[in-house]
């Protein structure tokens, strides 16, 4: 099946039923009227030259148009390519080349990023883009529309059902957590397969009103959120062009959605919220947890909240993205404490990061996926993509896991971010969730700084709660003392208003390494 032929069926099932909602504008969809405007949107690409397989970049925060172009690109069999609302133009032009993109649709502008003098800016440099479409500028948009007035719907559905479930659709840049981002091509079969899987462990259906404050840029918001819905005729709401912790309550509360979305730090900001207590979020059944280590703290806090079927997942852009998943009926313990077994018709294992050799149970290694969400490769670049995916077919992730006996892994980390100090490997992970059991301490991140002496000392870096002393070495000291192995406990502390961040909401240890490097070195 592909994304369009899906989208159908939901259509015709639940064409009443709403579809979208984009609270910043209270604009409203039902699948059918949905249906037709990214029919609408599909004929402009087409009247615009838009032939299979070329390349349509969207840049911009979340709104409904975005999802009509995510929709309408898997409809004509165009690649659709996430641009990060958060580049500036020399990224934005390394996308733009790197993939070959004819056709842009931006918004304008989005609080600090003026999409359209970027865009004018780098023209010069960018000459495989041949038209951008601003999706908030009324004549831009009205005119990709007017493109379309002469491209029969006959010919749009011609071209639709020529499309394969294995052709690509999507190209999406990783997060660039790790240094400079990738392109990850997807196909209808990677990401389609994965919304729906996702959508199955929620147990969506059409009742169901999935708030979505992750960006659609990401495969979080767009696969997890976008085509989790579109599968099963659940409700996509989105809280805000970008993310705003108050805004997203007030959406869980005022559109009663029943399932809630988040990388951990946005949790962790909306339960900070000095008004938490007065959004009603009753509401809410289920919802997911991903993106990054997911501390225990916070899972037990949204399961106190009453969201009992919260889930954790694991996942990777390249493997589009879920791979495991906690499940609704899971046991507490393994709900907040782990992320969940395989999800359905993939298969995962834990090797050696240097043999490949499958570990056993118990022992932490590569965490590694194989099946149908593995990517295509990265686009345009086999050496890289031979490098992550294996002749077997195994995607070696980079990520440390461990396995017990019943299939439920924890994520220890990235093996990039594992600290070796005096010979003892240590898992910042570990050291992050034990201080987040102090009182003041709101949110912390570990990362390794160069010894002479160690090879390598801890640095917590911490924020405080409102209200709360800083801490300092010793304090931190004092609290781990009896508790914590002497040597997992952060040599340096320090004490910061926030942590540097992607756009995804993940924190940038590379960053913060080399800063603390800088500032204690
Ligand atoms: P880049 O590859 O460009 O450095 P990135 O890896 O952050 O960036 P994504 O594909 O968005 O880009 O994120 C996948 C990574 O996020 C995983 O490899 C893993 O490190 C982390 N991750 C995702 N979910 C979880 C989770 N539940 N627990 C721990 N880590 C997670
Ligand atoms: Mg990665």
């Amino acid at each position: 099946e592909t994304i369009g032929t899906n989208l159908a069926r939901t259509v015709s099932s639940y064409a009443d039923r709403e579809a979208l909602v984009e609270c910043a504008t209270g604009r409203r969809w039902t699948w059918a009227e949905l249906d037709a405007d990214v029919d609408a949107v599909a004929r402009g690409l087409m009247g615009a030259g838009v032939r299979k397989g070329d390349r349509v970049g969207i840049w911009g925060p979340n709104s409904a148009e975005w999802t009509l172009v995510q929709f309408a690109t898997a409809k004509v069999g165009a690649i659709l390519v996430n641009v990060n609302p958060a580049y500036r133009t020399h990224e934005f032009s390394y996308v733009v080349n790197q993939s070959g993109m004819r056709l842009l649709v931006a918004a304008t502008s989005f609080k600090t990023s003026d999409y359209r003098a970027m865009v004018a800016e780098t023209a010069a440099d960018n000459p495989t883009l041949e038209r951008v479409v601003h999706l908030d500028d009324e004549e831009s948009w009205a005119g990709l529309l007017a493109d379309g007035d002469a491209v029969p719907a006959a010919d749009l559905a011609e071209r639709s059902a020529s499309l394969a479930p294995g052709d690509p659709i999507n190209i999406q840049y990783t997060s660039g957590t790790t240094g400079f981002p990738k392109g990850a091509t997807l196909s209808h079969r990677n990401i389609l397969n994965n919304g729906y899987l996702v959508g199955e462990v929620c147990r969506y259906t059409e009742e169901d009103r999935v708030c979505i404050p992750v960006p659609f840029y990401h495969c979080f918001g767009m696969v997890m959120g976008n085509l989790a819905c579109s599968s099963h005729g659940a409700t996509m709401v989105v809280p805000a062009p970008g993310f705003d912790p108050a805004l997203t309550l007030r959406a869980v509360a005022e559109e009663s959605c029943t399932s809630l979305y988040g990388v951990p730090t946005m949790f962790i900001a909306e339960w900070a919220l000095p008004d938490f207590a007065s959004y009603d979020l009753s509401s809410v059944r289920t919802g997911i947890m991903a993106g990054s280590p997911c501390p225990a703290e916070m899972m037990k806090k949204l399961i106190a909240a009453g969201i009992e079927e919260m889930t954790i997942a694991y996942g990777m852009t390249e493997t589009s993205p879920v791979s495991m998943q906690t499940r609704t009926d899971d046991s507490f313990d393994r709900k907040v404490g782990t992320v969940g077994r395989v999800c359905p018709h993939l298969e995962v294992k834990i090797a050696d990061p240097l043999t490949g050799a499958t570990l056993p149970r118990g022992e932490s290694g590569e965490f590694c996926t194989r099946g149908y969400s593995v990517m295509l490769g990265y686009w345009d670049d086999p050496e890289k993509t031979a490098e992550a995916v294996d002749a077997d077919g195994w995607m070696h992730t980079g990520d440390l896991g461990v396995m017990d006996d019943d299939g439920y892994v924890q994520i220890t980390g990235r093996i990039k971010d594992m600290v070796i100090r005096g010979g003892e490997n240590i898992y910042p992970r570990e050291v992050e969730e034990f201080l987040y059991t102090h009182p003041d301490i709101e949110d912390v991140q570990v990362v390794g700084v160069p010894d002479e002496k160690y090879g390598e000392e801890l640095c917590a870096w911490l924020r405080m709660r409102p209200g709360a002393e800083p801490l300092d070495a010793d304090a931190v000291r004092a609290y781990a003392s009896g508790r914590l192995a002497h040597y997992k406990v952060p040599r340096y502390v320090m004490v910061v208003e926030e942590f540097p961040m992607t756009v995804t909401g993940k924190v940038r240890k590379v960053e913060m390494r080399e800063v603390s490097a800088e500032r204690l070195g």
